[in-house]
């Protein structure tokens, strides 16, 4: 089946061009469709879509008049994305209409999270369960069942799970994996991944569901 944020539209309006790399690299593996621009004259300019993550220091001013005016004509989802120690532009931004807003430098699987959080509150009723064979992984609430029986599973297992089960089939890389269960720039040893996944394994407890692709990565096989 299809992850929920299969056919969320995202515009990510940054002017760093790293982050912005990082960002729609992260959304677009995880379903979403992305577009991207710098500032916030493009911003206002773009089509709407259903999620804006919204950079306040953007090269052409005042990001929270573009919040504000993004506001002004569209119900869209609005995340601000600000500096650590910018408090004040944060409270100014939610009073010009974002829903959320986050401090760089987060992690990718807190922003997923978030868009799915504000999603929810615009499109109540959207789907959040991933469901495979017999493995129910409900990204909302964290609940993993495998033929009906609860799996308990820590917060990384269920984060590489759900790496895996938001596409079946397709081989994830350790890479992908280690920045989005991890954190954004993980460079650290990778063995930390193959002791978390042979645990997760060990939960699920069906031989074969978790595939590894030698010298690539994992991915969800046919049980
Ligand atoms: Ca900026």
């Amino acid at each position: 089946m299809l992850p929920p944020e299969a056919g969320v539209s995202v515009l990510v309006v940054e002017d760093d061009s790293g982050i912005a790399t990082q960002l729609v690299r992260a959304l677009t593996r995880g379903g979403y469709s992305v577009q991207h621009v710098i500032t916030g004259t493009e911003a206002l300019a773009a089509d709407d879509h259903d999620v804006v993550l919204l950079d306040l220091g953007l090269p052409d001013g005042d990001g929270v008049e573009v919040c504000r005016r993004i506001r002004a004509r569209s119900d869209t989802a609005i995340i601000v994305i600000t500096a650590h120690g910018e408090e004040s532009d944060r409270v100014l931004a939610l009073d010009a209409g974002a829903d959320d807003y986050m401090v760089k430098p987060f992690g990718l699987v807190e922003l997923q999270a978030r868009i799915r959080a504000v999603l929810r509150r615009i499109k109540p009723g959207g789907g959040d369960v991933l469901r495979y064979g017999q493995l129910v992984v409900d990204t909302r609430t964290h609940k993993v069942s495998v033929s009906g029986e609860d799996v308990q599973l820590t917060p990384k297992e269920f984060d590489i799970l759900q790496c895996l089960a938001a596409d079946p089939g397709r081989v994830v890389s350790r890479q992908e994996i280690l920045e989005t269960a991890w954190d954004s720039h993980w460079y650290g040893p990778t063995k930390v991944l193959d002791v978390h996944v042979a645990a997760l394994r060990r939960k699920i407890g069906v031989p074969g569901l978790i595939e590894t692709v030698y010298g690539r990565g994992y991915r969800l096989g046919e049980a």
